[in-house]
């Protein structure tokens, strides 16, 4: 039997005219005689009743003692109640279906309570359930570990459980609906031009979701590539066929686009930039410091190491942490809060020649400084300031032509 994985986010569920459209795609994809596993998120954003920050903003309120085992049980009831609110809407259209926790479609997890990762899936009960012709619903963003404990995925963990179904059910496709087009060549929020991208590849995409495109998790995208399972990011309310998440040979091929050197665009702001001087004669500062950042769980970014000093990015959740360690060392850090990371993203811009040229020369024209850059073969980012993030984005869209794309 064919099976295709779909997963409905939050913004689809949240009200009716989108719950009209979740069951139009649930009913045209069980025509064509596909077994359906349809995995749900909470319903709405934060403030709707059921949404997951609605749950977290009433732990903060009112739960903040309350363990990070029993803060799992409720963060799991957002899924569970679209679950069910979906399991009545397919029974009042005649179409039988089934709905389960994370735990009983067979997700097992580690105990790590609040970002779960995912050891395995036993699909023996969807399986049974697709076999008795059931759509079966799936809480998203759930599981459960081997002795019973409910768990939770953290941000975007539906994508994942959806991914981790597709692969462990052999599914032709994964496709993850959502309130845009697909994955565009920017965040539309930022760039108003951003255009849906037909093909990417799965590292192009992992790269633009590890650098702050929020449209899909990159865990997911690394479970579908490892599994050979296709994704397609598309909208609930329309019927195109989003964009295609593919291997980087079949995206080059069904695209078109031999020589397409930057294929998006991906942003993360609240970035705090530390300068730390050397002091005179030979040290060994820079194993200080990046042991103690390590040591006390700081991620860095943007390093740069010179005789003169060190260069380097931390979150600005970090920040103060990691200025008060470096004083504790004897340093004098200077710091720069209220900074931005904007990272181009293209699988094929590895050798091509000119890239950061044309992105120098796009921030010089529009009189944004670039305070710090980085590059890796399939990714150039540079550090500017937050109030220039939006401005160098779009620059950059239109400075690379990715309004044109196909
Ligand atoms: P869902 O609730 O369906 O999971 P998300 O909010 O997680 O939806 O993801 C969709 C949002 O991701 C879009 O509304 C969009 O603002 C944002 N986004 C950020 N970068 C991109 C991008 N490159 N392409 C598409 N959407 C993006
Ligand atoms: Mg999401």
């Amino acid at each position: 039997m064919m099976i295709t994985v779909q997963k409905f986010g939050g913004t689809s569920l949240s009200d009716e005219r989108g719950r009209r459209h979740v069951l139009r795609h649930i009913s045209r994809e069980r025509a064509t005689g596909a077994g359906l596993v349809v995995v749900v998120s909470a319903m709405g954003r934060r403030g709707e009743p059921y949404a997951t920050d609605t749950l977290l903003d009433w732990i903060d309120r009112n739960g903040r003692s309350l363990p990070d085992r029993e803060k799992d049980m409720l963060l799991s009831c957002g899924e569970l109640i679209s679950a069910a609110t979906l399991c009545s809407l397919l029974n009042r259209e005649g179409i039988p279906s089934v709905a389960l926790t994370g735990g009983q479609a067979g997700i097992v997890t580690d105990g790590r309570f609040g970002s779960a990762r995912i050891a395995k899936v036993n699909p023996a009960k969807i399986a049974e359930h697709l076999a008795d012709d059931k759509v079966v619903i799936v809480a998203g963003f759930q599981g459960m570990t081997e002795d019973g404990e409910i768990t939770t995925l953290g941000r975007g963990g539906s994508d994942t459980s959806a991914a981790a179904l597709g692969a462990a059910l052999e599914a032709s496709v994964v496709d993850i609906y959502t309130d845009v087009e697909g994955i565009l060549t920017a965040d539309p929020r930022l760039v108003g031009e951003a255009r849906p991208l037909a093909v990417v590849s799965y590292e192009e995409i992992c790269n633009m979701a590890y650098n702050g495109a929020k449209v899909i998790h990159p865990r997911a995208v690394e479970i579908a590539m490892r599994a050979g399972v296709p994704i397609r990011v598309r909208s609930t309310f329309s019927d195109s066929e989003g964009t295609l998440v593919t291997r980087a040979d079949l995206a080059r091929e069904k695209s078109g686009w031999m020589d397409r050197a930057v294929t998006g665009l991906a942003h993360v702001g609240g970035v705090t930039q530390l300068a730390v001087g050397t002091p005179e004669g030979p040290s060994d500062l820079q194993l200080r410091v990046f042991r103690a950042m390590a040591i006390n769980g700081i991620s860095v970014d943007f390093i740069n190491v010179t005789p003169a000093g060190i260069l380097y990015t931390v979150g600005e959740p970090d920040a103060d942490l990691a200025i008060a360690l470096l004083r504790e060392m004897g340093f004098e850090p200077r710091s720069r809060a209220g900074c931005a990371k904007v990272a181009v993203i293209g699988g094929g811009m590895n050798g091509e020649p000119g890239v950061m040229a044309r992105i120098v020369e796009a921030l010089t024209e529009s009189n944004i400084p670039i305070l710090q850059s980085a590059d890796s073969n399939a990714t150039i980012w540079v550090l500017v300031s937050e109030e220039d993030m939006a401005p160098a984005m779009r620059a950059l869209h239109s400075a690379f032509s990715l309004h044109l794309t196909p």
